[in-house]
């Protein structure tokens, strides 16, 4: 007979790691599962940091998420005794009249958040760094930077470990089904029953809910670091991460932080639908080329020497938003997947929400946006 829990997460990445301090927070006898290590490198939350931002042009109703991610952000940092955030003040950027820029604004006015709008000579000459063309306008955001992944999970797992819950590394889930009104979960060690299951399985969600097959969809991503020839203007004090449209494709960057180099990213870098399991972690030129053509451009001067490249997975939905709900079938079941490359900035209110739904199949926090009926 397997061991008993209030509630068993599938996958201790981002959302997982999250989750579980949150359900032990309310005393939930919870048990965290998770294939490879913890931290590791094999799904979507490694490469040092992500972008954290309240200017959200990819829908307003992210805002008052996000203003509940920062209060939340702090509160782990505390506990950890560690600083996971760092405000370096956020860029977006695009040609006047593309949504990259005219979205951010409009969430920041529909939300009163204090910005200022720059044109291309602005940015270039407040930030040197930045090489913007003619013709593209930025928002600046104060409160924007980013959030250190590796470490946001290492807090979270210590933080859930010292309020009594279990977390086992290197035990994979291989199946689950309902049991009564609880689940039975099956791994490659053991079986377990709970009364409530949370998936926050990432790139792998669609191998545990098959319905998740074409609203999950795993994408290879790389990402690179550059040395560039001034340090002085890639510091975190003096280079504003950034999300911005240009004609090459949308892309994202972070001054040097934690390991060498300038960051980029490209969103949607080849456009490879990938199976999670054959993930490739080798990278080749074509990969390298694609992220130096937007440094060379728009960041010359970061365009030095490779310091460092990673692939990693986005998990894509037909829209790009989030899926965060109860299973229609079991209600003692929640996801949350298919954060489509944006998501590991709220990954502290996505443990608050999951936690909710799991204990209470609701949540106060407003997430018609993100819920699976839209599809
Ligand atoms: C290159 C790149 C850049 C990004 N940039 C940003 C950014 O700047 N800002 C931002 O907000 N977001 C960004 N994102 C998106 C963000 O990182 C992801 O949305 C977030 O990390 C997803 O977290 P997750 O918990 O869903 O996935 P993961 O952290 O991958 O966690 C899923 C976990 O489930 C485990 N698992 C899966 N199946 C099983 C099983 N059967 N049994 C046990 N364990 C299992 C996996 O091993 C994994 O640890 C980026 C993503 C990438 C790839």
């Amino acid at each position: 007979m397997g061991q008993r829990f209030d509630c068993v997460v599938i996958g201790v990445g981002g959302m997982g790691s999250s989750t579980v301090y949150n359900l032990a927070k309310r005393g939930q006898k919870v048990l965290g599962l998770e294939k490879f290590d913890i931290p590791h490198a094999e799904g979507s939350s490694h490469g040092v940091n992500r972008i954290i931002r309240l200017a959200y042009y990819e829908h307003p109703s992210y805002v008052p998420l996000l203003r509940r991610a920062y209060e939340l952000w702090a509160e782990i940092e505390t506990l950890a005794g560690e600083q996971l955030l760092f405000k370096t003040g956020s860029i977006d950027t695009a040609p006047a009249g593309h949504e990259v820029f005219e979205g951010s604004l409009e969430s920041c006015l529909l939300h009163d958040i204090p910005h200022e709008v720059l044109d291309h000579d602005e940015i270039n000459n407040r930030f040197p760094g930045y090489q913007m063309p003619a013709g593209h306008m930025g928002l600046l955001q104060a409160d924007g930077g980013f959030v250190l992944s590796e470490r946001s999970i290492v807090a979270y797992v210590n933080a859930a470990l010292e309020i009594g819950a279990e977390i086992h590394a290197r035990e994979s889930v291989l199946s689950w089904e309902p049991e009564g009104s609880g689940v039975r979960v099956l791994t490659n060690r053991a079986e377990y029953f709970a009364n409530r299951l949370v998936i926050t399985a990432g790139a792998w969600a669609a191998g545990l809910v098959p319905e998740l097959r074409e609203l999950a969809v795993p994408e290879r991503q790389v990402l690179a670091w550059l040395q560039p020839s001034e340090p002085a203007l890639f510091t975190p004090q003096t280079f504003p991460v950034f999300n911005a449209y240009f004609e090459e494709g949308r892309y994202y960057g972070f001054p040097v932080f934690g390991i060498p180099g300038f960051k980029i990213g490209r969103y949607h870098h080849l456009e490879e639908i990938i199976d999670p399991d054959q993930q490739r972690a080798e990278v080749n030129s074509a990969d390298e080329e694609i992220l130096r053509v937007a440094a060379a451009r728009y960041f010359p001067k970061a365009n030095g020497t490779l310091m460092t490249m990673k692939t990693c997975m986005f998990t894509n939905t037909p829209d790009d938003h989030f899926i965060i709900d109860v299973l229609p079938d079991y209600p003692q079941v929640s996801i949350g997947t298919g954060f489509s490359g944006h998501g590991f900035k709220f990954a502290s209110v996505i443990g608050e929400i999951l936690g909710d739904l799991a204990m209470d199949g609701e949540t106060k926090h407003h997430i018609n946006l993100l819920t699976l009926d839209r599809f």
